[in-house]
Parts: structure tokens; sequence; C-alpha cells
């Protein structure tokens, strides 16, 4: 079984109420392969909301709102919805501030980018969870880990 990005399996979840549909990963899912879940409404955030991006250890929206324990708490709901399930990888959407793996924007809100994890894709990696991106996945890198060279956001932790 394999964990996904919500938006990736076409479910009209990001910020701006569109999807990012990948046919052979929606393919999986409709197949009952994989499961999907989106870690910015797990952690209570509405569709559509404002984006928000990591800059110096916390998540902040494009209107300056802290939205760091939504994100937090939206990751370990997933990583609990991945574990029962029993998933043993992810695919996960590249460049979001929950997500993206090994980049992510850069808390500017200019389209940059810089080294980085998402908060939910750092949980899953930090708990064994082998990840890659839709564009890994899509290009058929397999499973490497690479550790990444920031962890952008402390924890969170999968304590209580
Ligand atoms: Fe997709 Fe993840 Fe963003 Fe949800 S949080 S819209 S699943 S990239």
């Amino acid at each position: 079984m394999i964990f996904l990005s919500k938006c990736l399996a076409g479910f009209p979840c990001r910020m701006d109420g569109k999807s990012k549909g990948v046919a052979p990963l929606k393919a999986l899912y409709e197949a009952g392969e994989a499961v999907c879940a989106c870690p910015e409404e797990l952690g209570g955030l509405p569709t559509p909301r404002d984006p928000g991006e990591i800059r110096e250890g916390r998540v902040i929206t494009c209107r300056g709102a802290d939205v760091t324990e939504a994100y937090r708490r939206g990751a370990r709901a997933a990583l609990e919805i991945c574990r029962q399930a029993g998933c043993t990888m992810a695919v996960l959407k590249s460049k979001s501030p929950s997500c993206g793996k090994g980049v992510i924007h850069n808390g500017r809100f200019d389209g940059g980018l810089v080294p980085g994890d998402g908060v939910c894709a750092r949980l899953f990696i930090d708990e064994g969870i082998p990840v890659m991106t839709e564009e890994e996945w899509l290009g058929g890198s397999g499973c490497a880990q690479p550790p990444s060279a920031v962890n952008p956001v402390e924890g969170p932790s999968t304590g209580a």
C-alpha cells in the first residue's frame, strides 16, 4: 500500500481549491492500492486557504499568520492514516510546505526554492517511511532516501 498526497490522487484540496492529479497515481488510488490524505486539511485548515511557506522554522501564511501548529497536527494525523493502512512508502507533492521533500519554497512568496522538507514529509522520513516526490516516482528513480540537508521546522513530535 502507498500513501499519497491527496491532491496527487485528484482531489481538489490545494490552497487554490484545485487538484494536482497525476493519472497513474490516481489509478493506484482508484484500484485500492493507495490511500491518500491532505495534511493541511487534516490540520484543520480550510480549502481554499492562504498559502503558507516555511520561514525561520515556522510556517507563515502570505498574510503573516503563524499556522505551524496546524501543519504539525495535520502531519501527525497523516502519519496515523499511513500507518493504519500499512503503507510501506509515500509519494508526496513536491515543493509543498507540508508535502515537499528535498526542496521547498523559501518563505518569501516570490517563487524561490530552498533545500528542505515540508512538515509532513519530514515527519514521515523521521518515522522511517520512505518518501518520494511525484516527480521522482514518475521518473522511476526508486525509493532512495537521501538525508535532507535542512529540517526547517523543529518536530513535529509524534508524542501526545
Ligand atoms: Fe496536496 Fe499536501 Fe498541499 Fe494537501 S498539503 S494540497 S496533499 S501538497
